[in-house]
Formats: structure tokens, sequence, C-alpha cells
């Protein structure tokens, strides 16, 4: 058996369409969604990332306005930023990319963004209305894995659902979304007794750990959905031997970058389980395609539609 491959990119590409037909009639209708992205200081990841998420806005049409303070800003100077952004009408997204440098109160920061322009779904109004089922932002990687078991017609509702990791970035939000869609859901973490065995009893498992191809075929029941988070470098050639031994595409990468990108699930899972998203090329994709689809849905619950 070999596992039908979820394709992230295409699916990122479908809701990027669909997001570009709505700016489009809003537009016409003398409302264009616009996003701020907050860029503090220069990490490079940050600076890739940001770069991504200003190009996406500029596709689907999207009004973007990047701001980047120095590395040295006090929290009150960064809060003033936030106060400024949160006033201005046309604004609908505030994206503050983490990590902030550590002079900054991070959790102040996050906590000024207007809840109603929280593109991010991390304020705690937002976490509140998603376990409590009202309208709201939801963060944009756990409803990019809805998005691929919905568009891929993975049944959730009844489903036995495993999430291993417990962040409030994906683990507890991809819970909480499972949850609401019906499934009985499991949620594992670094203390979790047993972790093989509980994951096994996944028809849908979702890895969210940060560790290189930690779930091998012994974490998954023959045709499980496997929906693998993680995004690790790999750059030790123990490890890549461990993963990709024999694998020539990924030889070929190695030799050439020094590194591979690979997931939380190791590739074998490959060979025993129903559907599974590869990485890279799975959620990854889905991340910036659902912040455009915050930053719309936004503009249009700023409005009082839904
Ligand atoms: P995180 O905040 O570090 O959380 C990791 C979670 O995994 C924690 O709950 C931790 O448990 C659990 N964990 C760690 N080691 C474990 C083990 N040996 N056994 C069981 N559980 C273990 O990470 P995150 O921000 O959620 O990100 C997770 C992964 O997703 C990373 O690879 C990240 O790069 C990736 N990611 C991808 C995207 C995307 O766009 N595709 C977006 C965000 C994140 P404890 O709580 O007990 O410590």
């Amino acid at each position: 058996m070999s596992a039908v491959i979820l394709d992230g990119a295409k699916i990122a590409a479908e809701i990027r369409a669909e997001v570009a037909a709505e700016v489009k009639s809003m537009t016409a209708a003398g409302v264009t969604p616009g996003l701020v992205v907050i860029l503090v200081g220069h990490n490079p990841a940050s600076e890739v990332y940001v770069r991504g998420k200003v190009k996406a806005c500029g596709e689907v049409g999207i009004y973007s306005e990047q701001h980047t303070p120095p590395d040295s800003i006090s929290t009150e100077k960064l809060l003033e930023l936030v106060t400024d952004l949160n006033r201005r009408e046309e604004i609908d997204g505030i994206l503050v990319q983490l990590p902030l440098p550590p002079q900054v109160d991070s959790k102040r920061v996050l906590l000024a963004v207007d809840p109603a322009k929280d593109v991010d779904g991390f304020h705690p109004m937002n976490v509140g209305f998603l376990s409590t089922q009202r309208p709201g932002l939801v963060p944009c990687t756990p409803a990019g894995v809805m998005e691929i078991l919905k568009r891929s017609k993975i049944a959730v509702a009844g489903q036995e659902a495993v999430v291993v990791g417990r962040s409030d970035i994906v683990g507890k939000p991809t819970a909480m979304l499972l949850i609401n869609s019906n499934a009985t859901v499991t949620v594992c973490h670094s203390k979790t007794r047993d972790l093989p065995g509980v994951c096994r009893r996944a028809d849908i498992l979702v890895a969210a750990i940060g560790r290189a191809g930690m779930i091998t075929r012994d974490y998954v029941k023959l045709g499980a959905t496997v929906i693998d988070v993680g995004m690790n470098q790999v750059t030790d050639r123990a490890e890549f031997e461990r993963l990709f031994a024999g694998n020539a595409k990924r030889e070929e990468t190695f030799r050439s970058k020094g590194s591979t990108l690979v997931g939380d699930v190791h590739p074998e899972v490959a060979a025993i389980a129903g559907a599974i998203t590869p990485v890279p090329g799975g959620v990854g994709p889905l991340t910036i395609a659902m912040l455009m689809a915050n930053t719309v849905r936004a503009a249009k619950l700023r409005r009082g539609r839904q």
C-alpha cells in the first residue's frame, strides 16, 4: 500500500485564487483589505517569511505595509506602533512577526493587537472564540490543516484524531478545530506515556513536534491519514541516512545545499498511511494562503459581515 499524497501546494493555490476573486469584488465595492507586517530587527528566517507574506498580498490584491523597527526597540515604542495601527481604519490585519528581541515583552505586544485585526489568531479573545465556536480569527497553520482535510474529502466527524504537540500556535488550536468538527481528539506531548500506542489509535494523526522524522511506522495505524506540520532542517549525515537512505533526489539536495527539509514524520510512513502530507509541499504552503484568507475575513468581520 502506498499513501495518497495530499498536495498542499495545489490546495494553497486554490485558496489563493478564491481569495484573489473575493478581494477583487471587495475592491470593486470600495474596500481593499489591508495587512501590516511588523518585522523587528534582522532575523534572516523572519525576513524570508515576511517577504513571502508581502509577496502573497501583492498576488491576491491585498494592500500591504511592512514596518521594520530596529532590534533595539522598547516594548513601549512597539506598543505605540501597534496602537497606531489599531486606529487605522484601512488596516484589517496586523501581524507581529515572532520572535521579538529579548528586551521586548512579547505577550504584552500580542495582547495589544486589536482582536478584530489579529490575523494570526493568537489573541486570547480569538482563542476564546475558537473554543466557544464563535466567529473569530483562527491561527493560520491549524486552519490550513483543516482545509487540507476538508478539500481532500477526508472524514473528520466521529474519527479518532491524535495531535502530537500542544503549542498555542499549532497543537492546541488544531485540537480545538478537530473537536469543533466532531472528531474524538487526544492531545499528546513530551510527557505522554506510550506515545506510539496512543498514536496508533488515530484515524487522523497530526504531528506538530519539531523533531525530524520522529513519527516512524510504529506510530501509525494502517490506512491512517497523517498530517505532518513539522519543518526541520537536517544537516547531519547520520540523521540524513536514517531518513533518506537510497533517495537519490534528496541525496542530491543534501549534497548541494548541505541540508534538507524534513517533517516530523519519517518518510517510511508513506508505505502504511492511507493519505499523507509531504514535506515540503504539504502544510507549509497553506500557512500563507490562510493568512491571506484571514485578512479578508478580518476585513469582512470588522464590517459586520461573516
Ligand atoms: P513547539 O512550540 O516547540 O511545540 C512542540 C510540541 O511538541 C510541544 O507540545 C512538545 O511537548 C511536543 N514534543 C516535543 N518533543 C516531544 C516528544 N519527544 N514526544 C512527544 N511530544 C513532544 O513547536 P510548534 O511551534 O508547535 O511547531 C511544531 C513544528 O511545526 C515545528 O517543526 C515547526 O517548525 C513546525 N511549524 C510549521 C508551520 C508550517 O507552516 N508548516 C507553522 C508552525 C510550526 P511539551 O509541551 O511537553 O514540551
